[in-house]
């Protein structure tokens, strides 16, 4: 621990982001960097708990303590050497994890005030990139093979994890470049592709094989896949998205939030869509439904598409801001989060349930919605949603739905077939990816030494 008194003296400092009508024009990462002193002065406000309970809420297990001390010394390569010990994708977490490891952070639980780990990580693997402390590793092969399918953080880990122990690995995906919802879900505001290029380039330098277009089967991995490969790990993702089924559905201009997302990171890698296909929020009245992040990211992809107004709405109640006393400590704070795009213009309403979707020649104008409230279920359970006011409508020519994922169901597979990341978990975040993505890899691993080389 570098200055045991920093944690006094030093305040809390985020980089914070380019200003509003800097950046609302445009699909560049938001977030800003701090200088080298103040990222320093940062890293030293760390502790280093006598029980971190950073690595324990962190998936990956990170020891934030360990490397925040090297970056308050300056030693930025020892840094990023204990970094990637557990992270193997420190440059994604840095950008979008939402650091449960600051939640855990003492000086969160005490002062509100958490070590800026998150941004730390970022600075020191962009250094670790820029001074050439990231290697190309060439690992001794083991004469096995593991067929990877899906490319997202997930399936990402586990390739790159295996590769390092010497089996042979091939990705296969189905869309045309790697990085699963990094690419063709996260705006580039948060998460420039250039990133994501960045590392597939390393993991192709150190022979990791990726065959794009490529969309694999339940059927051709049973039959063919697992028995030309030694083991084959499934990292497909959550692919359907929970849907809101009443009527007026089929209008056009209701899209499921991946329709905007995905098209938007298309458009920006250079791809073309015929008029009819764009889908854009270009002077239209936007409703986004759901109040979670992937809402959040189709609120500030709308602004930047230059729309006339942005309404989001969410059917659970408005959390509490700041503290939630229903969520102690070591719970997950369910708290009111503000994120960027928020804070570039929207109006936020809860408490709302969707009834109908209107429209006029055949395209969405509107949605009629129900003002509800949440009553204690008498009989235990649930709690019971009762109307609280009359209905009304939402003016909208662009409606959105982002209301999460369903878990998929797979089918029995043969046994050296392993499912990983949100194909196995349901939807999840980026960190326990990457964490299932490196568990999925010890797995097998220790299958495939116990069997022997097919
Ligand atoms: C809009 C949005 C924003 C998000 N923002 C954040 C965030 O800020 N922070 C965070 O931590 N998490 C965020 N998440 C969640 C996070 O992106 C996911 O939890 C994570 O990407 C899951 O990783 P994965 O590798 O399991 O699956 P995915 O990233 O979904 O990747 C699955 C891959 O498998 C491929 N695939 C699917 N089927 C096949 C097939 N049959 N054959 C071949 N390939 C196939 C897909 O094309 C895809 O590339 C966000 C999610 C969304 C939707
Ligand atoms: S990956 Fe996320 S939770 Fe883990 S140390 Fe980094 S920011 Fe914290």
């Amino acid at each position: 621990m570098g200055n045991p008194k920093a944690f006094l003296t030093v305040p809390r400092k985020e980089a914070g982001y380019r200003p509003i009508h800097d950046r609302i024009h445009d699909f560049g990462e938001v977030e800003q960097t701090l200088n080298t002193r103040d990222r320093q002065e940062q890293a030293s406000r760390c502790m280093d708990c006598g029980v971190p309970f950073c690595h324990w809420a962190c998936p990956l297990g990170n020891k934030d303590p360990e490397w925040n001390d090297a970056l308050y010394r300056g030693e930025w390569e020892q840094a990023y050497k204990l970094l990637k010990k557990t992270n193997p994708f420190p440059e994604f977490t840095g950008r979008i994890c939402p650091a449960l490891c600051e939640k855990a952070c003492v000086l969160y639980l005490t002062t509100g005030e958490a070590v800026t780990n998150r941004e730390n990580e970022a600075a020191i693997t962009e250094r670790a990139f820029l001074e050439g402390y990231v290697t190309i590793e060439h690992p001794e092969r083991n004469g096995k093979r593991v067929a990877v399918i899906g490319s997202g953080p997930a399936g990402l880990a586990a390739a790159q994890a295996l590769n390092y122990m010497g089996y042979e690995v091939t990705v296969f995906e189905k869309n045309e470049a790697a990085g699963g919802l990094l690419r063709y879900g996260i705006p580039n505001f948060k998460l420039n592709k250039k990133i994501i290029d960045r590392r597939i380039e390393v993991m192709k330098q150190e022979s990791v094989e990726f065959k794009y277009n490529c969309s694999v089967s339940s059927a051709a991995i049973s039959s063919q896949l697992s028995a030309t490969f030694d083991a084959v790990i499934i990292a497909t993702g959550t692919p359907t998205a929970r849907d809101l089924n009443i009527p007026g559905r089929d209008l056009k201009g209701v899209h499921l939030a991946l329709e905007l997302l995905s098209q938007q990171n298309r458009v920006l890698a250079g791809m073309e869509f015929s008029k009819d296909e764009r889908i854009t929020a270009k002077g239209k009245d936007v409703l986004v439904i759901g109040g979670g992040d992937t809402g959040s990211d189709c609120i500030g992809t709308a602004h930047r598409q230059g729309a006339k107004s942005v309404t989001q709405i969410e059917i659970m109640p408005k959390p509490p801001v700041g503290h939630n006393p229903a969520t102690p400590w070591p719970n997950w704070p369910v708290i009111l989060k503000t994120t960027s795009s928020h804070e570039e213009g929207c109006t936020r309403r809860w408490n709302i349930n969707t009834l109908e979707f209107l429209g006029e020649k055949g395209h969405v104008t509107g949605v009629r919605v129900q003002p509800i409230d949440w009553k204690p279920n008498p009989a235990g359970g649930r709690p019971l949603m009762v109307e609280a006011g009359e209905p009304e409508i939402i003016k909208a020519e662009l409606v959105l739905l982002a209301m999460g994922f369903l878990k998929p169901e797979h089918p029995e597979y043969p046994d050296n077939v392993f499912l990983c990341g949100d194909a196995a978990s349901g939807a999840s975040l980026v960190v326990r990816a990457i964490a299932s993505g490196l568990q999925t890899a010890a797995r097998v691993n220790s299958f495939l030494e116990s069997v022997g080389s097919k």
